[in-house]
């Protein structure tokens, strides 16, 4: 149960002045949650202010400047009657000898005259600029008299507005959201926060929306960093909450000899990398103890995964246990499945595939011969953990492309058996920061090396301008029989538009390249998916149209091209993600970058580190100073919920801390029954991390 004293924060916005239902629905956009909350405004932090303590006089103001200004107002020229669209001007100055002209559209002139009497001296806001070599400022963001002015602050808080939202209805319901903030008791370490010279949770956030001087509201303040820290704190105590629990069951230890492993290995046709052997020994020997494991396999794509994830899970399946294998998507399941098929029968394996196409007689048979334990390897799709899936044993739980999956998910999985071991595969090669952000301290393997006789890629950027050019290429590359990819651009994060650029492009390669292309997209069925990726495998087509279906894992070594249209619109971790579809066989890959010019100055960057380097954790890296966090795992996409408060390239370098403090925490209050324990709870909450509370141990 939520503690009471948060009640308030976690009412309506509508309980707010100013705030009907109207504006609510502008809110739940500008506040990225529905229905918006309180604590959610009040996490909305400014993004600068208005400074009204130096008052300039007129002919000290520059062009472009956001000033106040105290003028007395000289004369009203309205537009003229045969012009009645032109501006209403009001010639203002001051004891500078400098006028200033306030322009008005559409204004109306009663209105206008009792705002700004002739003769009268009135405070002026907004920003000024030079026109016809003369002063003006268009609709001022504020006109008060001498008594307006006492009232106003002197420093006043700018937010990032959407449509439908004025700078006033924000301000306003702040104010009136400020007025419900209770003081909370401290859940930081007390001589930690002294030290740090932290204020309070509520001080903190009073502090950002009421600044005293600019710079109070910058990211690296005390105040921001304060709360950036509690939200880390929230997000490692959840997890290390996630971890403990996990780990209380001690494990099985499923203990082997090596004999169905070796047999895999046997049927390999290339031996494993040093790295994959590494990987495996770890992981062998994590298994083999009582203790669960929780293991990340990091790799860049291609660098060799999924036969690394076989041999873990040949080696409980030796012990008589089971194993389960969970894809993102259909296409990635069946891959894995088509991977993994041949050598599982060579070792004498028994495997099956259960995703939302496996249904009614099929999908039981299935079933039951998982619950008897005939089906030693379960692969699939999010299928795996609905509730009437039962193994037999299961003793060892792998997650394909993990971020793409909440921690529910990874635990609905791990509870489908007995202290089930968990091992997740990632691709996108995720720096250490933000291991420990979104995966707490599991262990980790990494992948560094990739399998021998690979090529280097040769990427270019082209400008949209020359596709013609680009798809003489590819035609040509089509003749001489090599096989393509053909990316096309995310539209504003919708769907649907997508799909429509992509067919339409798919429509217009077809007209020259006939029965060669072929398209596949997220919202084809799964058998059409899977039906256009073994045509593209098996190259009966030589071109695919995709959209960024194709981003995670697909495997086609044929495939030594890839083009990518608007390629400015990617993120840097997903151009490479795509490009790694391509350079996976003995043949030369080339990549084509296709963008609208003129590129931005971080589109320049990222093509810039693209064209450099394939290396997958130096490019996350990069794409991590130029973007920050939320992009780079493509947290829209995901669904995986980012930083609200937290900047990782600014406080990232709390993350140890709050690791550690959450570590110390569990260790002394497990059950959270100390104050300092119960104030946790509520930080939990404050940050929507309190599906964690429910896995806290009872005391
Ligand atoms: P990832 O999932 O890490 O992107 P995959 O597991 O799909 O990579 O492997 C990519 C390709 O490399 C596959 O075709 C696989 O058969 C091949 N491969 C894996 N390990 C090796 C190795 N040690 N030597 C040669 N090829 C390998
Ligand atoms: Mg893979």
């Amino acid at each position: 149960m939520r503690p009471l004293v948060l009640s308030p924060l976690f009412a309506s916005l509508t309980s707010l002045p100013g705030v009907g239902p109207k504006l609510e629905k502008h809110y739940a956009r500008l506040l990225d949650h529905e229905p918006p909350r309180v604590i959610d405004l009040l996490f909305h932090l400014p993004s600068g202010t208005v400074d009204r303590r130096a008052r300039p006089k007129l002919n000290e103001v520059q062009d472009g400047q956001l000033v106040t200004v105290s003028v007395t107002v000289d004369e009203h020229r309205p537009a003229p009657r045969h012009r009645p669209r032109a501006p209403y001007r009001i010639i203002t100055s001051d004891d500078s000898g400098q006028t200033l002209t306030l322009t008005y559209f559409n204004a109306r002139e009663d209105y206008l005259r009792k705002l700004l009497p002739e003769g009268e001296t009135r405070y002026v806001s907004g920003t000024v600029e030079l026109y016809d070599n003369m002063l003006q400022m268009v609709h001022p963001d504020r006109v008060v008299d001498e008594q307006g002015f006492a009232n106003l602050p002197l420093v006043e808080p700018v937010y990032p507005l959407t449509e439908g939202l004025a700078a006033g209805n924000v301000r306003r319901a702040m104010e009136g959201a400020l007025t419900k903030l209770p003081d909370l008791p401290e859940w930081q370490d007390e001589t930690w926060v002294a030290r740090e010279r932290f204020p309070a949770f509520a001080a903190a956030l009073r502090h950002l929306h009421r600044p005293a001087e600019p710079h109070d509201i910058a990211p690296d303040s005390l105040a921001w960093t304060r709360l950036a820290y509690d939200e880390l704190l929230a997000g490692q105590f959840a997890l290390a909450l996630v971890r403990a629990h996990m780990r209380r069951q001690a494990g099985r230890g499923s203990a082997s000899e090596g004999r169905l492993r070796a047999r895999v290995m046997k049927a390999l046709p290339y031996a494993l990398t040093h790295s994959q052997q590494k990987a495996v020994d770890d992981i062998i020997a994590d298994l083999a103890r009582p203790q669960r494991m929780l293991r990340l396999l990091q790799g860049d794509v291609g660098s060799g995964k999924t036969v690394v994830a076989l041999i873990a899970a040949a080696s409980v399946i030796e012990a008589g246990r089971q194993a389960a294998f969970m894809a993102p998507t259909e296409i990635l399941a069946r891959q894995h499945l088509k991977t993994i098929a041949p050598l599982a029968e060579a070792a004498g394996i028994r495997v099956a595939i259960l995703t939302g196409r496996e249904r009614g007689g099929e999908r039981e048979n299935i079933l039951d011969r998982l619950t008897l334990g005939d089906i030693d390897l379960l692969i699939g799709t999010h299928a795996l953990f609905q509730e009437d899936v039962a193994f037999h044993d299961l003793a060892l739980a792998i997650v394909d492309e993990q971020h793409r999956f909440g921690v529910h998910q990874r635990l609905a999985l791990a509870q489908k058996g007995e202290a089930v071991d968990v091992l997740v595969l990632t691709a996108t090669p995720i720096p250490r920061t933000l291991v420990l952000t979104y995966f707490g301290d599991m262990d980790v393997s990494e992948l560094r090396e990739k399998p021998p006789g690979r090529q280097p890629i040769d990427t270019r950027a082209i400008a949209l301008a020359r596709i013609e050019e680009v798809e003489d290429a590819v035609g040509r590359a089509l003749a001489a029989g090599n096989r393509a990819y053909w990316v096309c651009p995310l539209v504003e994060e919708s769907e649907k538009s997508d799909l429509a650029a992509a067919e339409a492009r798919f429509a217009e390669l077809r007209v020259r390249f006939g029965g060669k292309v072929d398209l596949v997209h997220g919202r084809m069925k799964g058998a059409e998916k899977d039906a256009a990726m073994a045509r593209f495998a098996a190259g009966d087509t030589q071109l695919l149209v995709a959209t960024t279906v194709i981003e995670v894992g697909v495997d086609v070594p044929e495939a030594t091209i890839m083009v990518i249209e608007h390629a400015e619109r990617f993120g840097l971790a997903q151009l490479h993600q795509l490009r790694g579809r391509i350079g996976r066989g003995p043949g030369h890959s080339t990549c084509l970058l296709l963008y609208k010019a003129p590129l931005g100055d971080t589109a320049k960057a990222r093509i810039a580190v693209l064209r450099e380097t394939e290396d997958g954790f130096r490019i996350a890296e990069e794409d991590l100073r130029l973007r920050g966090e939320g992009d780079l795992l493509g947290t829209r996409q995901s669904g995986l919920p980012g930083f609200r408060l937290a900047r990782l390239e600014l406080h990232g370098k709390y993350l140890g801390a709050a690791r550690d403090d959450a570590a110390l925490i569990l260790a002394r209050d497990a059950t959270l029954a100390t104050p300092r324990g119960e104030a946790l709870r509520q930080l939990l909450y404050l940050f929507g991390k309190d599906e964690a509370i429910k896995l806290i141990r009872a005391g």
